[in-house]
């Protein structure tokens, strides 16, 4: 996710990372219908199509409430105050995330507690976690990145003997399944984002929480409008963090896509994966627990990787790198004390990966293009 840019067509004439002007050309009548209807009955903030995306995204992902909120970052902001997490507390997360995930805990005045990654899937070590854990740990956050859910049945079953709330970031990931169980849906809460740019986008920040728990539900609600209830009353102090009725009314417009754009992100990942299965680059490994991939992101493990990246966006190619740094080496978060070579995982990951085209919009001929480069350049 460029979290600044909203498309990031090339200037050139060869392949975009992203071309979200195509997506909208497939559903321009609907989409453009369903923002005039909120501009003509004018409720802009909570209004009608809000309860009504609460509904469809709690009955999408198998849980009981949701919540929207005007971003993912909140998401998870919200699903931390509502677990109980303020100042002095811990919570364990991955090492390896875009930087929202460790922002928030910070935000709380809380300590983020960084475990390093598995090897091969881009996400949380659950055998890394237990030692983390001390007596001011509060919740963990896995994040399921790139569209691909992280282990969560040994995190649950740590998280429940310890007592610990789990929220799942799965900002890059909605409609992906672990053995058929839905993201989000595992832990205590699943927090999603709908920034332009990830699989469900719409159109400027948004995000929504899902829970099963009624007593969560309701304290999510509150959080979102100052903790006022009922209004102007204050037992606890909230945020501004309210989904306008536009994202929602887009959102609803592009819910029932999503499997099919998903299935299209699969056909290009599979099209890769036969592509390089020979060659030196890595192709994302897929675990035997996901039974649906959504692939927010190909990413792909290369030596000499910054050269690639240099080669490939001479030649037109569009691609990223998600994610250069890992937290333990953020600036911000050097008074946590870490090594720079501690987490070898995550710091051999940050150094290698590179993120190509995979887009439900992109061409076949595209998709070749971009396989004959990589193989090109990478041999
Ligand atoms: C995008 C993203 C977020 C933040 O979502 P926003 O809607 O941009 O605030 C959080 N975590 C991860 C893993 C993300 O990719």
């Amino acid at each position: 996710m460029s979290n600044t840019a909203t498309n990031t067509s090339s200037k050139t004439t060869g392949v975009p990372l992203l071309d979200l002007k195509r997506q909208y050309l497939t559903i321009k009548e609907d989409l453009d219908r369903a923002v005039l209807n909120v501009l003509d009955h004018g409720k802009f903030i909570l209004g009608p199509e809000v309860a009504e995306l609460e509904k469809q995204i709690a009955e999408y992902t198998g849980c009981e409430f949701a919540c929207g909120v005007n971003s993912g970052t909140d998401a998870l902001l919200l699903s931390l105050r509502a677990s109980g997490v303020g100042s002095g507390d811990e919570v364990i997360t991955t090492d390896f995330s875009f930087f929202a995930t460790a922002g928030v805990i910070w935000r709380l005045g809380a300590k983020p507690v960084l475990v390093d990654i598995e090897p091969d899937t881009f996400n949380i070590d659950p055998n890394l976690i237990a030692a983390a854990i001390t007596s001011k740990t509060k919740a963990i956050i896995p994040v399921h990145l790139f569209g691909q859910m992280a282990d969560m049945e040994p995190i649950m079953k740590i998280a429940q003997e310890r007592n610990l709330k789990v929220v799942e970031d799965g900002a890059q990931t909605i409609g992906s399944t672990y053995k058929d169980k839905k993201c989000g849906s595992m832990g205590n809460f699943g927090c999603f984002s709908f920034f332009p740019s990830k699989n469900l986008g719409c159109l400027g920040d948004g995000g929504i929480i899902v829970c099963s728990d009624e007593e969560d539900a309701a304290m999510l609600k509150i959080l979102r409008v100052h903790g006022s209830k009922p209004k102007y009353y204050h037992r606890l102090v909230g945020y501004n963090s309210r989904l306008a009725t536009i994202q929602a009314a887009s959102i609803l417009v592009k819910l029932p896509h999503l499997r099919k754009w998903s299935e299209t992100r699969i056909a290009n990942a599979k099209y890769y994966d036969n592509r390089f299965a020979e060659s030196s680059v890595k192709s994302p490994l897929v675990k035997d627990y996901t039974t649906f991939h959504i692939y927010n992101q190909y990413t792909v493990m290369v030596e000499n990787r910054d050269e690639v990246r240099d080669k490939l966006k001479e030649r037109g190619i569009g691609c990223e790198i998600y994610y250069p740094v890992p937290f333990h080496n953020q600036e911000c978060f050097e008074y946590l004390g870490h090594k720079k070579d501690e987490f070898p995982n995550t710091n051999k990951t940050c150094a290698s990966v590179l993120s190509i085209p995979i887009f439900p919009e992109l061409t076949e001929a595209e998709r070749e293009v971009v396989a004959n480069i990589v193989l090109e350049i990478c041999g």
